[in-house]
């Protein structure tokens, strides 16, 4: 799960890790209150999406008056914004942060992975920041320092203080940015983040080591017992089928091609999408309807498929074990009826009760492609959307 940009920076601030003081806003007059609250006379306006690049697409404005403050308002709220994280449909901004104006001295990098081959936490830090770090570790890898924490232990000191003399930390900030990295840590461990990327860290004029960004995903398993982090959901930033399918417990994930799954188990459904390549196709989405999928379950599972405008054609690749074939059919069957096929609809199905199911696909009138392999089932609904 991911956050806004101020909701980060919110965490990373219990943890003493120091940042900008600044406000949302969520109309040009609460902007223009934020800055005056503020006080002093350099404003940022942040256009709040779940996503980077901002400040390239013209999402991030320094304001030097109350009225450039508005202004910048003005022209962001409502607006599209398409950075290189957004897709080319872009996001709308319905949130800003007003933050004070930074005197930056050098911006730097920091970021927090969970590095599952040595099962520890791998912090990394360069010097290049504000920049993608992603190029600079394309271009310039020997740029990207990284230490390894156990997580039985936490990250040490002395793991910090080598990151930070590694990417240049002036001498007498050392201290500060040690502090710096000790708190994103433990914020990252307490809140069971995923991923804590600060791009950038900056040192400033005046000789602070400060957060000016921050991007926290939190893992989504974790959230039963982080209620505060729950909270910070932001619904709109999210996609509406994998929102309808949140509530029925689905594993569903939306992606880009026009082969609508419907599988059972996570292995299987990644094998699906291997196989629907394969054959050169784009599955349109990840979907594990689980092992115990009720029967109105499954139906919602079909109706979010169906619901997708770039679904052109449906794989069902169930191999029933604790899921039965019978109660796939009948979900099947009952969304058809809820709200129509009109594409064309594959099923291979194996397992327990497979017989019961394609009696009850075969009875029910809908026009279903039967298959008797994956690699026939893929073939076929390859060929139906071509
Ligand atoms: P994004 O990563 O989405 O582009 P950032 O928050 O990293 O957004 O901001 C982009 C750039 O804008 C920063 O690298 C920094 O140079 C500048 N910036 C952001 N916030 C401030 C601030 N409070 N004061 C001064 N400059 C800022
Ligand atoms: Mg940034």
């Amino acid at each position: 799960m991911n956050v806004h940009e101020y909701q980060g920076k919110e965490v990373l601030k219990q943890y003493g890790v120091v940042v900008p003081r600044g406000h949302v806003a969520f109309t040009p007059e609460e902007a223009v209150d934020a800055a005056k609250s503020l006080g002093g006379d350099l404003w940022v306006v942040k256009a709040q999406i779940h996503a980077g690049g901002r400040g390239k697409a013209g999402g991030v404005k320094l304001a030097k008056s109350l009225d450039e403050v508005k202004a910048y308002a003005t022209e962001l709220l409502g607006k599209t914004l398409v950075t290189h994280q957004t897709g080319p449909e872009g996001k709308e901004v319905k949130r800003l942060l007003i933050e004070e104006g930074c005197d930056i001295l050098k911006e730097y990098y920091v970021g927090v992975v969970i590095d599952r081959s040595t099962n520890q936490v791998t912090m990394m830090a360069s010097e290049e920041g504000g920049t993608e770090i992603e190029e600079v570790a394309a271009k310039t890898p020997e740029k990207i320092i990284k230490v390894s924490a156990d997580p039985a232990v936490g990250l040490q000191p002395f793991q910090a203080r080598q990151l930070a003399y590694a990417i240049g930390i002036p001498k007498e900030l050392v201290n500060k940015a040690v502090k710096f990295m000790l708190g994103l840590y433990q914020a990252f461990t307490e809140k069971d983040c995923s991923l804590a990327e600060i791009n950038p860290l900056i040192t400033t004029k005046d000789g602070n080591v400060m957060a000016l960004d921050a991007k926290l995903n939190f893992d989504p398993n974790a959230l039963y017992r982080q209620g505060e982090i729950h909270e910070l959901r932001d619904l709109d930033e999210e996609d509406p089928k994998e929102i309808q399918a949140s509530k029925y417990d689905l594993s569903y994930i939306a992606l880009d091609g026009n082969i609508g799954c419907m599988v059972n188990g996570a292995g299987l459904a990644m094998a699906t999408m291997d196989i629907i390549k394969h054959y050169g196709g784009e599955p349109a989405n990840f979907l594990d309807v689980g092992g115990g999928a009720t029967t109105e379950k499954v139906t919602e599972a079909f109706k979010i498929i169906l619901d997708d405008p770039n679904v052109k054609g449906i794989l069902i690749n169930i191999f029933g074990g604790i899921m039965k074939c019978d109660v796939i059919a009948e979900g099947v069957v009952e969304a058809a009826k809820q709200v129509g096929l009109d594409r064309p609809l594959v099923v291979r199905l194996e397992g327990t009760n497979v017989d019961l199911g394609k009696k009850i696909l075969s009875e029910s009138g809908l026009e279903i492609v039967a298959a008797d392999s994956m690699a026939d089932a893929a073939k076929k609904i390859v060929s139906h959307v071509q």
